[in-house]
């Protein structure tokens, strides 16, 4: 038997079933509702269109996608941007094309912030940072973590790296970066605890940590946030 999360968006009134894609899924959902769209993980339907930035941009960013209305990717409605480059290769990854290290489109901060909070009216509880590997491009990241915070826009930052692995690093810049984000979910894909995971997860190895909990000084302590039917 496999479980499945129900999540209704507020905002479009769908409802997503979150799980496993397994024929006993779609028999489940199909027997229950009109057949809708499959979304795989990290590859929604539709995504912005990106051009790259040009001109001196500053520090830049590797960007695979940027898409809205994701419900699946942290708390409540979320604009994502999936990072571009991973040397990680986990067995069973979802998007394997997020991998290339020279793939993607290069944007500068400026830039991708004004895609990720375009003023079109769309509804967002926070931002999530997905990749590839976002502590990758660590520099960038804390860039786009410090200009999302100074808006006052809630984070989930996920990486395939697990925190102790991430402190052990020698760039300041990942440790800067994890200081800024409000939410992290670390640890690889492993396919074979995919059955077990939980809300926003992969496979059940991977946590989700609240930052602002963790001291680091005083060794790691994170703070695994308990699943309820908010998550
Ligand atoms: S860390 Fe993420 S993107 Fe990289 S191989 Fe693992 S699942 Fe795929």
């Amino acid at each position: 038997m496999t479980d499945l999360t129900w999540i209704l968006d507020p905002a479009t009134g769908q409802l997503v079933a979150a799980g496993i894609a397994s024929e006993e899924t779609r028999a489940l959902v199909g027997d229950l509702l009109p057949l809708g769209h499959e979304l795989a993980c990290g590859r929604p339907l539709t995504w912005v269109p990106m051009s790259a930035t040009t001109g001196s941009p500053g520090t830049v960013l590797r960007v695979a996608r940027i898409y809205h209305g994701s419900v699946i990717k942290g708390p409540g409605r979320r604009s994502v941007v999936q990072l571009q480059g991973c040397t990680l290769h986990c067995r069973g990854c979802h998007v394997p094309d997020t991998h290339d290290r020279a793939g993607g489109v290069a944007l500068s901060v400026p830039d991708l912030m004004a895609l990720l909070l375009d003023p079109s009216g769309e509804p967002r509880d926070g931002v999530t940072v997905l990749g590839g590997e976002p502590f990758l491009q660590s520099v960038g990241l804390v860039d786009l973590l410090h200009a999302l915070k100074e808006r006052g826009v809630h984070t989930t930052v996920y990486t395939g790296f697990t925190l102790e692995a991430l402190l052990q690093r020698p760039e300041p810049s990942g440790r800067k970066a994890l200081e800024l984000a409000d939410l992290l979910i670390d640890g690889p894909y492993i396919d074979s605890l995919r059955g077990q995971a939980g809300p926003w997860v992969g496979s059940a190895n991977q946590r989700v940590i609240d930052m602002a909990a963790t001291r680091f000084d005083s060794g790691i302590k994170p703070v695994s946030l308990p699943a309820s039917p908010g998550r």
